[in-house]
């Protein structure tokens, strides 16, 4: 059942570690092995080389590195037109790159800079400058990339709390044993739309019910049997109904109540007798039922034309009245409100 599936679920997420990653983009291999000889004293960071101009936009989605060193004098290409390729592409747009140029040029240094690097160096630098740098623009890569996956776990986890709450509300709104409509549904229904009532000027309607002599059911067939019981009743009852506006939930034990929106006392009793007809209809077996062979239920019908400032309480009273006035007068009957 997918509502358990999502109850089940685990909450919670842990950021995940990212190691500082390098990718050298330098058609000369003398530079890639100096620059590794550089960095090979420090421990966190890992170095790749690609010394294909053509093939680093494939490499740096393959390694996914935490900052870029870019030669900018390549045979084909020219390190600053691969640079606005860089910042052209959704995943390597933020990706931190260092330009290593073979000599400190203004001009140069300034192109740079205005298409998107983020820093500038000369080759070769000093070894604790460039380890230096590496790690203060991995750093910041790295504390944005986890940035952005806080970001989604919360919003993830937000999601799965809207869905979590719907299902709670879902399960709140029912009764555990027949799956109807529980009170609380109906009493939130009730005075919802005992409001529309007044404003419509429009009747509402109560069929309050209970089964006739449901004890002896209990304790002649057990209660397991009694559970199964009210289910069928309340399937029984739920199936009765023809408006989509109309409510049928379990009141109590062995008690129900239709909620009946814009509906007079006549067609509130012919639903009634509907449900009353259907229920024996069903021909559930009850030895010990003093009024008759199968399981039968007693109604009690009211209705009301609600006034401004009055409440439904009123309405539940004079359906209880009238569902009392059915068991005295012999029970399997609809009693109706003066
Ligand atoms: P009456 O015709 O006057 O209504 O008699 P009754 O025996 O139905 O009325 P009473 O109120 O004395 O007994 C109601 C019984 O309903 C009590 C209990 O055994 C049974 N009952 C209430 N809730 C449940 C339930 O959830 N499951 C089961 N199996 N039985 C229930
Ligand atoms: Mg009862
Ligand atoms: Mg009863």
């Amino acid at each position: 059942m997918e509502d358990k599936a999502v109850m089940e679920r685990k909450e919670g997420f842990s950021l995940k570690a990212h190691k500082i990653v390098v990718l050298l983009v330098d058609d000369q291999r003398l530079i890639a092995e100096a620059v590794r000889r550089l960095l090979a004293e420090a421990d966190d960071i890992e170095f790749h080389y690609c010394s294909d101009p053509a093939d680093a936009i494939k490499e740096v989605l393959r390694i996914k590195p935490t900052v870029i060193l870019q030669d900018l004098v390549m045979p084909e290409i020219d390190g600053l037109s691969l640079v606005k390729y860089y910042r052209a592409h959704p995943e390597i747009r933020n990706i931190p790159v260092i330009v290593l140029s073979v000599k400190e040029d203004p001009k140069i240094k300034s192109e740079a800079f205005a298409i998107g690097a983020n820093d500038y160096l000369v080759k070769l630098p000093d070894k604790i400058e460039l380890i230096a740098r590496i790690r203060y623009h991995s750093k910041g890569y790295i504390y944005q990339l986890q940035r952005d996956e806080a970001f989604k776990a919360l919003q993830e986890s937000e999601r799965r709390l809207a869905e979590m709450n719907q299902v709670l509300m879902k399960l709140s709104f029912l009764d555990g044993l027949t799956g109807i409509s529980n009170r609380r549904r109906f009493d939130e229904a009730l005075e919802a739309e005992w409001k529309r009532a007044i404003r419509n000027g429009a009747p509402i309607s109560l069929i309050l019910m209970d089964l006739d002599y449901f004890k002896l059911y209990n304790d002649y067939y057990g209660h397991q049997d009694g559970d199964e019981c009210l289910k069928k009743v309340a399937k029984t009852l739920e199936s009765s109904i023809q408006r989509s506006t109309d409510l049928v939930s379990r009141y109590g034990g062995e008690e129900f109540v239709a909620l009946l929106p814009e509906t007079n006392a006549k067609g509130a009793v012919m639903l009634a007798e509907r449900m009353r007809r259907k229920v024996l209809e069903q021909r559930i077996p009850h030895e010990k039922s003093k009024v008759n062979d199968h399981v039968t239920l007693s109604l009690g019908v009211a209705t009301a034309i609600p006034e401004i400032g009055s409440s439904p309480d009123t309405l539940l009273k004079a359906a209880d009245d009238a569902l009392y006035k059915a068991k005295q007068e012999g029970r399997n009957r609809v009693g109706v409100a003066e």
